[in-house]
């Protein structure tokens, strides 16, 4: 992949983190032009995927969420949130639709869904104990203005 541009960040686990995470990625983004819809279904994956690592990965503690962005040549933006928390023991069945370890607290498990829906592409690699990695691209349209 060529890489245009790419910024790195690390957060501390706080609910709080999941909007400067949104804050962020748009800020960086503004570079590549992206439409309204874009930017605000890449908004909304990242959401879901630092959501999951304040309240799945780092449950009842305080951990690192690392957050890169690149804009590949092609318009196509690469985003990867990696967290070194406790990890998902079987990963195809948390993707699935409407699966939750936490129903108790309303969550409807769908934050995979809509990742995968938002998304053009959606790789999740986890190892029990060791944390958890989650990488998204969206190509964006070209349009000229
Ligand atoms: P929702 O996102 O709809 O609020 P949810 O978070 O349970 O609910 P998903 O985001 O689809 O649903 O995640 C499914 C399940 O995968 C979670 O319930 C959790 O068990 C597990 N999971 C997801 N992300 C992580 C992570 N980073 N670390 C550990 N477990 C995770
Ligand atoms: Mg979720």
């Amino acid at each position: 992949m060529e890489v245009i541009n790419t910024i790195r960040f690390t957060m501390p686990s706080l609910s709080v983190n999941e909007s400067a995470a949104r804050a962020v990625v748009s800020s960086f983004l503004i570079q590549a032009d992206p439409t309204v819809e874009e930017l605000s279904d890449i908004r909304t994956a990242v959401s879901e995927a630092v959501t999951n690592a304040v309240v799945h990965a780092y449950r009842g503690t305080t951990g690192n969420i690392e957050l890169t962005v690149k804009l590949l040549r092609g318009r196509e933006i690469y985003i990867k949130i990696r967290d070194k928390g406790c990890g998902i023991p079987d990963v195809e069945q948390a993707m699935t639709p409407l699966f939750t370890t936490a129903p108790e607290e309303e969550r409807s498990g769908l934050g995979f869904s809509v990742m995968q829906s938002f998304m053009d592409k959606l790789s999740v690699k986890s190892s029990k104990g060791k944390g958890t990695t989650v990488i998204m691209r969206k190509r964006l349209a070209v349009h000229g203005d």
